[in-house]
């Protein structure tokens, strides 16, 4: 828990969001400005600022996360069409809010390279 952290407020349920998965160590919300007509933000429990600050002990959430989204895509019919899964890290990442998350893009096609 950081004090100053949005995605633990989000957490501590002191700044609403439309939560559409949880686990134990783990939840997916919403994004609040959603870049596709599926943007979903998957995020550990554990305030980790960032991938560069993943330690080995942590790196299970991350294997775990990405078997959550997995699973919710295929639950919500994603998978078809495909989806895009993004982390981004530091300032040339594009990274905003420092607590680690990974972006789940769907219905629509995603262009490559990104901007
Ligand atoms: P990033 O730029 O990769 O750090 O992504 C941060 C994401 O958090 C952006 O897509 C924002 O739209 C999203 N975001 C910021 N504040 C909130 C919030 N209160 N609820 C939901 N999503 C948010
Ligand atoms: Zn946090």
């Amino acid at each position: 828990m950081s004090e100053s952290c949005i995605f633990c407020k989000i957490l501590n349920k002191e700044i609403p969001s439309e939560i559409v998965f949880e686990d134990e160590v783990s939840i997916g919300f919403s994004d609040r400005f959603p870049v596709s007509p599926t943007h979903v933000l998957f995020i550990p429990k554990k305030h980790i600022e960032s991938l560069d600050k993943l330690t080995e002990e942590d790196s299970g959430v991350v294997g775990r996360i990405f078997m959550n989204i997995s699973k919710f895509a295929r639950e919500k019919g994603l998978n078809g069409d495909g989806y895009r899964v993004v982390n981004n890290m530091g300032s040339n990442g594009g990274q905003t809010v420092f607590h680690i998350h990974f972006h789940l893009l769907a219905g629509r096609a995603h262009a490559w390279p990104p901007g």
